[in-house]
């Protein structure tokens, strides 16, 4: 599959892995897309989601469009949001561009996963649905997801009559190291809460969460269904593996700070499929980390730092980006490499710990699709080629 020429085998049909299997459709080669599922967006239930627009000048929809993503999807710019400290006082945060744009999840038309999959079947990407792949001895594209939980969210989709809005707080009675939010858009709304520890009491955090939503923006929920799920960051050491390459979260890329992943997954994705179209599967860890290392350090200084306010600090957080005339251009320097933050990274990587699945095996052959070894090893070359698909082979997904 890393062959000159041949198909290149993606492993996951998220927007890692689409976007990495439209960019190689357009450009010609044959893409073969492997889902485990039997549709695209199926981790996910119609929930909102937001695709940040802060880390860079530009917009997000112009980026993603210089990748071949069209902005088909159902978005809703987003330039202002009520925010809530531990103490219940509210912040308007505002900018006079959008600070995210709301996207929805899940097997509906109009979801980001729908239409990337419409926009990759358009330029010719074949995808196996219902065919979960464990090994890619040829190489390829690994875009799997997570695998492990740091960070998880709880929650609910419902319809509400409520008008438009976005609504955060950081308290840690109703998300311990993390955030609560709720966001409606168009007569759906999404309320969860986002927890960075103490997972088992979710169910506590999230009744809390609620009422808290009730009392502050009047939350009323009709046809409420209950979500979850889980995110995982790492700054791996490479995101290679011979002629393997992960991407979005499967590699662990994710702001560690906030766990917004969509736009790492895509870009990921893109520079991935640029590697494997030049032949040249080495390049792709220098081009991820020109594209997203300095982002992801920042992000996992930013969550160390966070970790250790408790809600005081969350108070004089929330004040600081309230004073701020321009909440984007607050977020786009907390998020900047500072040379303070560069000197800090080396301590913050020790102190995070990702809860990925430990490495289900350490040989340096090994071309198991979720074998992590790599990622804090040494690179070693892939094993004989041959792909091995459920499909063909039978096995259970890992
Ligand atoms: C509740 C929740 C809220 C979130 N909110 C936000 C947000 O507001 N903003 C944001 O930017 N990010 C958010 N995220 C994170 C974001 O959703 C992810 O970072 C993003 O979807 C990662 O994309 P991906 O393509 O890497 O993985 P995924 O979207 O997980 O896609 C992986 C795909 O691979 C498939 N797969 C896995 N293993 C195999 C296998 N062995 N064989 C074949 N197929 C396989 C899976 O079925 C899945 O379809 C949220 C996540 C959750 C859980």
């Amino acid at each position: 599959m890393g062959s000159a020429g041949g198909p290149i085998h993606i492993v996951g049909a998220g927007p890692a892995g689409l976007t990495a299997a439209l960019a190689v459709a357009r450009a010609g080669r044959q893409a073969v897309v492997h889902e485990q599922r039997c549709d695209t967006g199926g981790r996910f239930h119609g929930d909102l989601q937001g695709i940040e627009n802060w880390t860079t000048p530009t917009d997000v929809l112009d980026e993603l469009g210089q990748l071949g993503v069209e902005p088909t999807f159902d978005t809703h710019a987003c330039r202002e949001g009520a925010f809530y400290d531990p103490d219940g006082r509210e912040y308007l945060y505002r900018s006079p561009h959008p600070l995210f744009y709301l996207v929805r999840r899940g097997k509906e038309p109009g979801t980001l996963d729908q239409q990337l999959k419409d926009q990759a079947l358009e330029a010719g990407v074949e995808i196996r649905f219902r065919d979960p792949v464990t090994r890619l001895p040829q190489g390829g594209i690994v875009a799997g997801g997570p695998r492990g939980p740091d960070a998880i969210a709880v929650g609910y989709v419902f319809d509400t009559p409520r008008a438009d809005g976005v609504f955060g707080t950081l308290s840690d009675r109703l998300a311990p190291k993390g955030y609560s939010y709720l966001l409606i858009s168009r007569g759906r709304g999404t309320v969860a809460t986002c927890l960075f520890d103490d997972f088992h009491r979710e169910k506590l955090y999230l009744e809390r969460t609620i009422d808290f939503f009730r009392e502050k923006a009047g939350l009323q929920m009709r046809n409420p269904v209950r979500f979850g799920g889980t995110g995982n960051v790492l700054f791996p050491s490479t995101a290679r593996h011979g002629e393997i390459l992960f991407v979005g979260e499967a590699a662990g890329f994710q702001d560690a700070l906030w766990g917004f992943g969509m736009r790492f997954a895509m870009l990921s994705g893109h520079l991935a499929a640029q590697a494997m179209l030049k032949s040249a599967p080495e390049d792709y860890d220098g081009l991820w980390r020109a594209r997203l290392g300095d982002l992801l350090k920042v992000s996992i200084v930013n969550r160390c730092c966070f970790a250790r306010m408790g809600d005081r600090g969350y108070v004089r957080l929330m004040r600081s980006i309230g004073r701020a005339r321009d909440a984007r251009d607050w977020l786009r320097r907390h998020y900047a490499p500072s040379p303070g933050k560069r000197l800090l990274f080396p301590f913050a990587r020790r102190r995070f710990r990702s809860r990925r699945s430990p490495p289900g095996c350490a040989v340096s052959s090994c071309d198991c699709t979720w074998c992590r070894a790599h990622l804090s090893a040494p690179e070693s070359p892939t094993a004989e080629p041959r792909l091995v698909s459920a499909q063909a082979s039978g096995r259970p997904s890992l």
